[in-house]
């Protein structure tokens, strides 16, 4: 499908300029520092040029270029990506940031969205028409990143993954051709995407099903932590109707203005609820939560949807992290969590637990390339931290503690992983779904093109 790259390694600012409708940002513009930067801020990448592309066919003209040249492609929406994978050193970037078109469909059942938009630009603007569509927890995050990995949020016990209201994709693949998948159009491709992120093209626009979703019941409660009251929250959670889903994070508790000064350092468990079923039945809904013991903080109330997206994390720049699935916790997990939390020396830490099931659980395993349907709850493990030269410190103690907690038996979520070897990336896609991946990343990208990802080699022979 693509011909060999020629590996002249030289690009011209100005042609691809003249070439692109879209920004292309060189080492020599002002832009530029701010252009190469992704949110892990101690990424510190200097690829050849940005280029800030404004439709498919921007896209298209990129990746004919890299495939001429040898050059490194980088592909980037949100940038969140802890391993940097949307920036790239001396290789040309897909900047889709200055693509956030937004086409709702006349019947607001559907939306077509270009893939530069985030997820909370995204959920504002579709939640001012009273829609939603699951995404995830970080409203800085990319729409495009975020899909093609899955997407895990606050309506995934009720709607299931982003994926599962993945409709169609306008997609670029590697011969620079742009296609429409979706099930009746490119049905691999289609299938594919779902959880294969950006191995197998670039996708420009994706059309989404919208909810109809205004009001819930939902925001953050946080509970003194300790072994009673994380299996408390965690059965509560199991226990719930698919109305609600929940993301535990077990942490120490940051000097921050909301949080009493007595409990700063303390074991905390922040708990962020969003219940989406009728708002008179949302008290009995959260009664099992509130009886969990007195909170420090209590913001869990009547809102637009929207704004459980408001607020951002602080300036990170690393995060040594892992995650995996399981079906749940073993009754010493909590306390194994809370000791281990009070050995780590980052800056930030925190153990996140997602219950899943509901909706997410009801589509079969084998239906997208996201084949973790049957495990009952994620485990997501993250250290923060500044200084490049603690990196070993911080990844040992995520692995030490993922071990603990029996991580060896299960896979993970591509979106929260970093960079990792292949068995951790092949086991992200358990069962048949590897080879499958394999076999359709050999038809769609033959030559590995679209490498800087969690890579799925291309099937040999
Ligand atoms: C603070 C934070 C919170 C998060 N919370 C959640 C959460 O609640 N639920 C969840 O499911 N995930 C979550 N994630 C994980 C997140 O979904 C993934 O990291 C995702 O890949 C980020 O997408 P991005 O577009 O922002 O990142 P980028 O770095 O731009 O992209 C990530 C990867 O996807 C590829 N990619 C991006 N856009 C496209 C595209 N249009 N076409 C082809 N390939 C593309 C990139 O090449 C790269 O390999 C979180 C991550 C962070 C850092």
């Amino acid at each position: 499908m693509s011909s060999t790259p020629q590996q002249s390694q030289e690009i011209s600012i100005p042609d691809l300029r003249s070439d692109l409708a879209g920004e292309v940002i060189g080492p020599d513009d002002a832009a530029y520092d701010e252009a190469r930067q992704v949110i892990f801020k101690g990424i510190d990448r200097r690829p050849a040029a940005v280029a800030r592309v404004a439709g498919a066919q921007d896209v298209a003209r990129v990746i004919t270029l890299a495939r001429e040249t040898g050059l490194e492609l980088a592909v980037r929406s949100g940038g969140h990506s802890r391993a940097g994978y949307g920036t790239s050193e001396g290789g040309i970037v897909i900047d889709l940031s200055g693509m956030r078109g937004l086409d709702i469909a006349p019947d607001l059942k559907t939306a077509w969205v270009e893939t530069g938009m985030t997820a909370g630009e995204y959920t504002t603007a579709v939640g001012e028409r009273g829609r939603a569509t699951g995404l995830g927890d970080t409203g800085s995050v990319g729409i495009g990143g975020i899909t093609l990995a899955g997407g895990i949020g606050f309506l995934v016990r009720k709607y299931g993954l982003t994926i599962d209201d993945l409709l169609a994709a306008e997609v670029v693949t590697a011969d620079g051709e742009i296609v429409q998948a979706s099930e009746q159009s490119e049905p691999d491709l289609f299938w594919a995407i779902r959880g294969g992120e950006g191995n197998f093209g670039v996708a420009t626009r994706l059309q989404l099903r919208l909810h109809e979703i205004s009001q819930i019941v939902g925001g953050m409660v946080m509970l003194p932590a300790s072994p009673e009251v994380i299996n408390g929250f965690i059965g509560a959670a199991e226990a719930a109707q698919d109305e609600l889903s929940t993301i535990a994070n077990v942490m120490l508790a940051p000097p921050m203005p909301f949080i009493p000064e007595e409990a700063h350092g303390k074991p905390v468990l922040l708990g962020m609820l969003a219940d989406v079923g009728p708002a008179d039945q949302a008290e009995s809904v959260l009664a099992p939560f509130r009886a969990l013991g007195k909170p420090y903080a209590d913001m869990v109330r009547p809102i637009r949807y929207p704004e459980i997206y408001e607020g951002e994390g602080p300036e990170v720049r690393y995060a040594a992290g892992t995650n995996f699935f399981t079906d749940a916790l073993e009754p010493t997990d909590a306390a194994t969590i809370l000791e281990q939390l009070h050995q780590s020396t980052a800056m930030m830490k925190a153990v996140q637990l997602r219950v899943l099931g509901g909706a997410l659980a009801r589509v079969p395993n084998d239906a997208t390339a996201f084949a973790h349907r049957d495990r009952g709850l994620m485990v997501n493990i993250a250290a923060m931290y500044m200084d490049p030269g603690e990196k070993d410190t911080h990844d040992a103690w995520v692995a030490g503690l993922a071990d603990s907690l029996g991580k060896d038996e299960a896979g993970g979520y591509v979106g929260f992983l970093g960079e990792e070897d292949e068995g951790t990336v092949r086991a992200a896609y358990p069962g048949p779904t590897w080879d499958r991946l394999r076999g359709l990343k050999r038809r769609y990208d033959p030559d590995n093109l679209f490498r800087l990802n969690h890579n799925i080699p291309p099937a040999d022979g």
